[in-house]
């Protein structure tokens, strides 16, 4: 499988390589050039097909050319020791539970892809390298959970100080080992600046390998396809007509690997587009008219993008061409109020909690169900995040609190580490100098 730029750039790259650059010289995003037809295995996959079987099989099926089946599969475990699970809500609704992992949301999955694949790739070339990420919050402790422990790689992992709550501080600062938190005193966008100044400076790289991690990269990317597989793996047997995913997105990286699951043959009829009020995308699917612009502040909060990054790549899926998006994203959007109402109805009649973000998902779902009188219809929502990372808005709309999960309560427990900062790069460039300057 081979990857080049959704922009200009026509070189064509590794896999190895749109990992470790992360961003197209050209400022593009990288994206597969063509797509293979696994059918074959789709049809042989069933309900009793484990998640790591399906997520070694396709990782050989398509990285094959680079990666030994050795290879793939020392990745794949070292990835995942945690699952998705399914849990059918209604006849034709289920929910698909993406916050089994590490820092209880559905970012592990391609967070700790990535961390073992360039480990993988690490060992072979005798190199060390530094993760720098900037986070608001959430990103930061999948990326810091997924790569601690892990040879040849420190993380440093800046956020603004005073600014993220006490669990997400708590899981950013309590790991230790080749993973340290960097607090700034500053903004998110300070963290973010820092960051970009230095990939830009010359003297830093000169002394040190500095490489990204972010959302767009395309390590982590990949295997979110995997559980749509898996997904879909788990109930065909139930599948007689349509069969829907329905993504709360935000950045639309979740919906692309969906979308690229459906490129390589899975039997998808449609995918639904949920979002909350920044509602870009389903304008976008409804008039043909992309209008990016400044977030607005919701209780779904990771959904809370007006420009996503990725849109850029589920343009060149469907040839820049929207009535063929138009044909098989559908989108929609929810408010505020909707959401809350959603967990409080699902907590009041199924005993169900869910985070806000899967509530974004699972009402559109309902309407979705509702406007399409087709009884064997089978949808399947994507649960993002552990509803008790949402505490607080979990707690307003249902009057009740659901367990913490044990990785959560562990971090809750440790006592914060953190190394404590300005923000210019000056700042930066001590600190990285000192800890890891030859
Ligand atoms: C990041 C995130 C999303 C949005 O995913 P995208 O891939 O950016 O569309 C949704 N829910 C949760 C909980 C998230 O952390």
């Amino acid at each position: 499988m081979k990857f080049k730029s959704t922009r200009d750039g026509q070189e064509e790259v590794s896999f190895q390589e749109a990992l470790f650059k992360g961003l197209a010289p050209d400022g593009g995003l990288y994206h597969p050039v063509t797509f293979a037809d696994l059918k074959d295995d789709f049809n042989a996959f069933n309900e009793k097909t484990d998640f790591n079987s399906i997520a070694e099989t396709i990782t050989h099926r398509l990285l094959g050319d680079e990666l030994k089946e050795e290879s793939a599969k020392s990745i794949v475990k070292r990835a995942f020791d945690f699952f998705p699970k399914v849990n059918r809500v209604s006849d034709q609704l289920s929910i698909l539970e993406l916050f089994h992992g590490p820092s209880s949301a559905f970012k592990d999955f391609g967070a700790c892809f990535m961390a073992a694949a360039m480990e993988e790739f690490l060992a072979k070339e005798n190199k060390r390298i530094i993760i720098l990420v900037a986070t608001s919050g959430d990103t930061g402790s999948a990326v810091a959970r997924a790569f601690h422990g892990k040879k040849n790689i420190d993380v440093v992992i800046l956020y603004p100080s005073g600014r993220v709550s006490l669990l997400q501080e708590k899981q950013l600062t309590t790991l230790g080992g080749n993973v340290t938190a960097l607090e700034v005193a500053g903004a998110f966008d300070d963290c973010q600046r820092l960051v970009k100044e230095a990939f830009l400076d010359r003297t830093l790289n000169e002394k040190l390998i500095l490489t990204s991690a972010n959302s767009i990269n395309l390590g982590r990317l990949f295997p979110q396809s995997f559980y749509y597989i898996y997904g879909y793996a788990q109930i065909k047997e139930r599948i007689t007509d349509d069969f829907i995913f329905c993504v709360p997105s935000g950045n639309f990286g979740n919906l692309t690997a969906g979308i690229y699951a459906w490129k390589w043959g899975l039997p998808v009829t449609k995918f639904l587009a949920a979002t909350n009020v920044n509602d870009v995308v389903p304008e976008y699917l409804e008039t043909g008219i992309f209008k990016a612009r400044p977030s607005k502040k919701t209780l779904s909060n990771a959904m809370d993008v007006g420009n996503p990054s990725n849109f850029e790549r589920m343009k060149v899926l469907f040839n820049g061409k929207w009535h063929l998006m138009h044909e098989m994203v559908e989108g929609e959007a929810v408010t505020d109020a909707e959401t809350l109402e959603t967990m409080a109805r699902l907590y009041k009649e199924k005993n169900l909690f869910i985070d806000p973000h899967t509530a974004v998902g699972y009402l559109s779902a309902e309407r979705f169900l509702k406007t399409h009188s087709d009884k064997s219809m089978q949808i399947m929502v994507l649960s993002t995040a552990h509803p008790a990372k949402f505490l607080e808005t979990v707690e307003s709309a249902t009057s009740a609190v659901p367990e913490m999960p044990e990785n959560l309560k562990k971090a809750m427990e440790l006592p914060k580490e953190s190394v404590k900062t300005g923000n210019t790069l000056n700042d930066l460039s001590d600190f990285l100098l000192q800890k890891f300057g030859a």
